[in-house]
This record gives C-alpha cells, structure tokens and sequence, in this order.
C-alpha cells in the first residue's frame, strides 16, 4: 500500500493533476466526502486528509510514504526523517511581516525598538529578526493573526500572503518579505528504500510534470 498524505484546500487541489500526471485518481473530493482516507483507481494507493501542519508528522513515521507540505510548515516542524526530492511550485505565496497601516515599521526599526510579533511562524520569524538584529518578543497564534495588531495584540505579524486581500481587508500593509514560499513533495526515509519500485516513478513523474510547466 502506498499512503500519500495531503491536506484540504490549495494544496488538494494543485496536487490533484500531479496525480493525475502519474495516473492517480482520487476516488472522490474530500470537502464533498468528508473521509479522512480516500481510495484512488488504484486499489493499492490512498489518501489521507490531515491538517497543513500534521502532513510532516505523518511521513516523518511512516504512517504516510508521500506527503505535499508548505515550506512554510516545513520550516517550523524541522524537517527530521524526510526527504524533500521536489520543489512542487504549487500553492505559492510569500512570508511577509505586515503591520497596521500608518504604524511606523521601518522608524520602529531605526530606533532599535523592541517589537511585539505576534505569527503562527515562530522559528521564521525568530530567524528573520535575529538576521536583521531587530529584538522582538514573539507571541505564537495558530489563526487570525491579521486581528493582533487591530485589537493591540502585537506591532507587527509574519503571515503568509498571495493576493494581499486579506491584509486590505483589515487595514494592514506588508512592509517586508520573509521568504518565498511553495509546496514540496515530502517522502519517508525508510520506504523510499522499502518501496522505491512504487514511489520513484511518482517522484519522476512528478518532476517532469512540474519541469514542463516552467
Ligand atoms: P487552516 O486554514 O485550515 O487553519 P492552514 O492555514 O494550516 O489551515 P491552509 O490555509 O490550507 O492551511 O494552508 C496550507 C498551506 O498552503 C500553507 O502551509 C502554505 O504553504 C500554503 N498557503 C497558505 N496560504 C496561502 C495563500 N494565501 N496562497 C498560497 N498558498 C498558501
Ligand atoms: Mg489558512
């Protein structure tokens, strides 16, 4: 059985025709489902539906061989007991610091002020400021971080953008770029050894597919 853990949304969506490249097709939409475990016209390939966060979890022990994770997520669960063979260059967006507009970013930084950072990014974000030498104290959130700085939570957040709209909507303004951010195929250590028969042609395909589309 090959086990491929992916989570809902952007990274289902954009990884449906990578799939499809390799001749996987889920058997049915997990928004339309509601199944955590989702049969593919393969008798012998599933997918499991996990949170964005959860996906390296899974692979890291072996209870998923493939997995799609931001390197946003990544970043933050560090990376043990996974081979990333694959830039997906889906689900593209961008780690910004953004703040309330009118809320001097760059004069804050100037002063030497200690800032308030409130992110769901902790171990970006430390990094990011230690890079600058800017101090920050780091407040960690797990949603909504566009509402710390409106209700006085934080100076500033690191979140991800694509559009910008959600920062427009609530009156906030990107003032720096953090880093580039896209979805990586993720593979368990062990059964790349175990079943590399069945997994390199899905990591082949998936190359030359995202090869093709540059
Ligand atoms: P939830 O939104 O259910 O709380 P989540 O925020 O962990 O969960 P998503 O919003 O689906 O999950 O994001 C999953 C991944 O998609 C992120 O880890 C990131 O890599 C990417 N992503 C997030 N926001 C965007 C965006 N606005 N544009 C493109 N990719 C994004
Ligand atoms: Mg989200």
């Amino acid at each position: 059985m090959i086990t491929i853990a992916l989570s809902k949304g952007r990274i289902f969506e954009e990884t449906v025709p990578l799939l499809a490249a390799a001749g996987i097709v889920p058997a049915e939409a997990p928004e339309a489902s509601r199944k955590l475990i989702i049969g593919t016209n393969h008798p012998d390939v599933r997918l499991i539906i996990v949170r964005a966060t959860d996906v390296p979890t899974y692979v890291q022990y072996g209870a998923a061989d493939l997995g799609v994770a931001g390197k946003d997520v990544l970043l933050e669960h560090g990376g043990a007991g996974l081979y990333v063979p694959l830039d997906l260059e889906i689900a593209r967006c961008k780690l910004m610091v953004a703040v309330q507009n009118g809320f001097d970013y760059e004069g804050a930084v100037k002063q030497g002020a200690r800032l308030r950072v409130a992110t769901k990014y902790t171990e970006c974000a430390r990094e990011h400021f230690a890079g600058k030498g800017v101090h920050v104290d780091l407040i960690k959130l797990y949603g909504s971080m566009e509402l710390a700085p409106l209700v006085g939570l934080a100076d500033a957040i690191v979140d991800l953008v694509s559009t910008g709209g959600t920062l427009k909507a609530n009156n906030l303004v990107a003032v720096e770029d953090v880093r580039d951010i896209s979805s990586r195929l993720i593979v368990n250590q062990a059964a790349l050894k175990l079943k590399q028969d069945r997994l390199q042609p899905i990591i082949d395909t998936f190359a030359a597919t995202v090869a093709a589309r540059r």
